[in-house]
């Protein structure tokens, strides 16, 4: 059996530089409530961030407190509370999880920051490319809070991104201006959106090439990494802190690479996930997976904030086509292919796809593309069915027993 000690995620020593950022994020955005002279926005993970930055709104994402709940194995208490209140247990966990917490008058920011509640928002900021889930939790909080909601609802499932697509969105961050100077007491500045635009293209670039590091066999980095050290290029998009992050993250996982450390000691199989994390059950997966000397090296999930086509010069244009593009918002043939990409990239011996339960839209398990891919490619898939944070949807026997197959079927193929 492996000791203790080699099971466990090698720590990054960027994590306190992490944890200072991150604390002050919520800081910020607490004593902003406190402050007449500051606003409070609230936007979706792949929402508008750069426009509401540009008016100096503190920044609040809801399915980052959501997935704090789930990281803290809280949401099972909460998600029945907003299921009595009529939100339905088949819709996104995090958003019951996050309904549920506030009915109840509970956040995890109270324990890890000592902030009593969350921010109470100006307005809240919406872009349904990942979803239309985000529109109902939002619309949710503008009826609680009787402040304005905003949203841009963009075209779905698309293949070919085409110049209208991109055209429809940009008119409707456009017109998105009006509103925001009134809320936010501030006239529109369209440097200080070059500006939001520039750093988010930086620090996105940034998160790529953190990312990409993985590609170097040994990888430096794991998926369960991933999904901690992505926090900044989702709520500090925009801003200086998240560039400032990510160069001291991507100089670390370079010095691994070049002293030959490993993220999973004796590192033998590569794999790529699929879908969501499962968020309560992070560490038991990581251990498993380093046991059984098993890197997961790349998904789609932490590569969700890479924006490639932020470009400072034309912000609408750039925001409206970076966030159109998203992989999450388009068609099985794109998806495929960009898994595709992903396989011979990052050198992968098998993916998982975790088919999560109350998260259609980020789970494509569905229409067959394990299959297709396994065909395609020769590729073994594994399907775990699970959800983000409802752990009533997940049983981790048998999804301890299907992964020990799973390598057990690689280490077979590979002659070992
Ligand atoms: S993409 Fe999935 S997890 Fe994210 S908000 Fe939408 S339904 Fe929830």
């Amino acid at each position: 059996m492996p000791s203790a000690e080699n099971t466990k995620r090698k720590k990054i020593k960027a994590t306190s530089h992490f944890k200072r950022i991150m604390a002050e994020h919520f800081l910020e955005a607490d004593s902003a409530v406190k402050d007449d002279s500051q606003k409070v926005a609230w936007c979706t993970s792949v929402g508008p961030a750069e426009l509401l930055t540009a008016f100096g709104f503190k920044l609040y994402f809801p399915e980052n407190h959501a997935a704090m709940l789930g990281s803290t194995r809280k949401s099972n208490d909460y998600i029945p509370i907003a299921n009595a209140a009529g939100y339905s247990p088949d819709i996104c966990s995090y958003l019951t999880s996050d309904v549920g917490a506030y009915l109840k008058n509970q956040t995890p920011l109270t324990k890890a920051y000592e902030i009593e509640s969350i921010p109470k928002p100006d307005v809240l900021a919406y872009n349904t490319n990942q979803c239309r889930d985000v529109q109902e939790w939002l619309s949710y909080f503008s009826r609680e809070f009787n402040v304005p909601i905003l949203g841009v609802n963009a075209p779905k499932a698309v293949d070919v991104l085409e110049e209208h697509h991109i055209r429809d969105v940009e008119e409707q961050l456009k017109s998105m201006v009006k509103p925001l100077e009134r809320i936010s007491g501030n006239k529109f500045e369209p440097e200080a959106l070059n500006e939001a635009v520039r750093l988010s293209k930086e620090g996105t670039t940034l998160w790529r090439e953190v990312l990409e590091t993985a590609a170097h066999v040994p990888s430096p980095l794991t998926f369960f990494d991933g999904t901690i050290h992505m926090g900044p290029i989702v709520v500090m998009r925009g801003l200086q802190k998240a560039v400032d992050y990510y160069k001291e993250l991507k100089t670390e996982m370079e010095d691994r690479i070049k002293n030959g450390i490993a993220a999973v000691e004796g590192e033998r199989f590569r794999l790529y996930w699929d879908g969501m994390p499962i968020w309560g059950k992070l560490r038991p997966l990581s251990e498993q997976f380093a046991s059984l000397k098993t890197c997961i090296v790349a998904s789609t999930y932490c590569n969700s904030w890479i924006f490639d086509s932020f470009d400072p010069n034309e912000p609408f244009y750039s925001m409206a086509k970076a966030y159109t593009e998203i992989f999450i918002n388009r068609s099985e043939r794109i998806k495929e292919q960009y898994i595709a990409d992903m396989v011979k990239k990052f050198k992968i011996d098998g993916i998982i796809f975790h088919d999560s339960k109350t998260c259609p839209n980020n789970s494509n398990a569905r229409y067959g593309m394990p299959a297709r891919l396994r065909e395609n490619m020769g590729i073994p898939t594994l399907i775990i069915s699970g959800d983000l944070n409802d752990l009533r949807c997940y049983s981790e026997e048998q999804a301890k027993t299907n992964i020990e197959a799973f390598i057990e079927q690689l280490e077979e193929s590979k002659g070992e």
